[in-house]
């Protein structure tokens, strides 16, 4: 039953994404589409109509990229895992492009966390997606702390906190709306399929953030 109640929570997700999703992907092909006509026509200042095409088409390579994840309930298992290599993996593919944003991670991660029941590659995109928008707020580097313990016998608690900008208040109360994003090409789509991740593991997403100090996001969830 467990099984089933994930496998249908997961087709309610497909279905409340697809009308959003056809939405959003036919407002930049409409905006393509009439730039590829004024140019077909023989309008100046090409580059220009250039660079805009490009950010369309980065946009709805972000929501597909970020969809595809959601796309293969096939390749959904739930596994005991333990759950520091699962960090370390992430942090390791996120490294070097940290590196060269002058962005430092510092990691406080328990050898001796408990096994998790988790999808394992949804939970490290959750991870991924957290520390992807701790990078891209940080435009000047910084330094962004990742925490994981036990809490307690049946809880882990895993914190990843960033010194960026911080989170406005108007655009913290929309976070997980679908499609809300402040990013020229962002999909707005990670927060709320990082949310539904942890839904799915019996878990809890929270972000807190103060303007000019940086933004928290602390996760929790039970021990297998
Ligand atoms: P996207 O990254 O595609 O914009 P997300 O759902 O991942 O979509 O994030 C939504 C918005 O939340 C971002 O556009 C950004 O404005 C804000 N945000 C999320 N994390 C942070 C952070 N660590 N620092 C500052 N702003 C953030
Ligand atoms: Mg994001």
């Amino acid at each position: 039953t467990e099984e089933l109640l994930r496998n249908s929570e997961k087709l309610s997700v497909a279905g409340q994404l697809a009308a959003g999703v056809a939405h959003e992907i036919r407002n930049p092909l409409t905006a393509l589409k009439g730039f590829t006509q004024f140019m077909k026509a023989g309008a100046q200042y090409k580059d220009h109509y250039l660079d805009i095409m490009i950010s369309e088409l980065d946009r709805i390579e972000q929501i597909i990229n970020e969809l595809l994840i959601l796309a293969k309930p096939q390749a959904v298992t739930f596994q005991k895992r333990p759950l520091s290599p699962i960090l370390h993996h992430v942090l390791s593919l996120l490294e070097s492009q940290a590196n060269m944003s002058g962005i430092e991670f510092h990691t406080r991660i328990g050898d001796d966390l408990p096994d998790v029941h988790c999808e394992e590659n949804h939970l490290k995109q959750v991870f991924i997606n957290i520390l992807k928008n701790a990078m891209e707020a940080m435009h000047a580097g910084g330094r962004i702390d990742i925490s994981a313990v036990q809490s307690g016998p049946h809880t882990v608690f895993i914190t990843l906190a960033d010194n960026g900008p911080g989170i406005p208040a108007e655009v913290l109360s929309r976070l997980g709306e679908p499609f809300f994003t402040t990013k020229p090409s962002g999909s707005g789509l990670g927060l709320m399929i990082s949310q539904k991740i942890m839904a799915e593991h019996n878990g809890r997403l929270h972000i807190e953030s103060e303007l000019g100090k940086g933004t928290l996001v602390q996760i929790t969830f039970p021990v297998s």
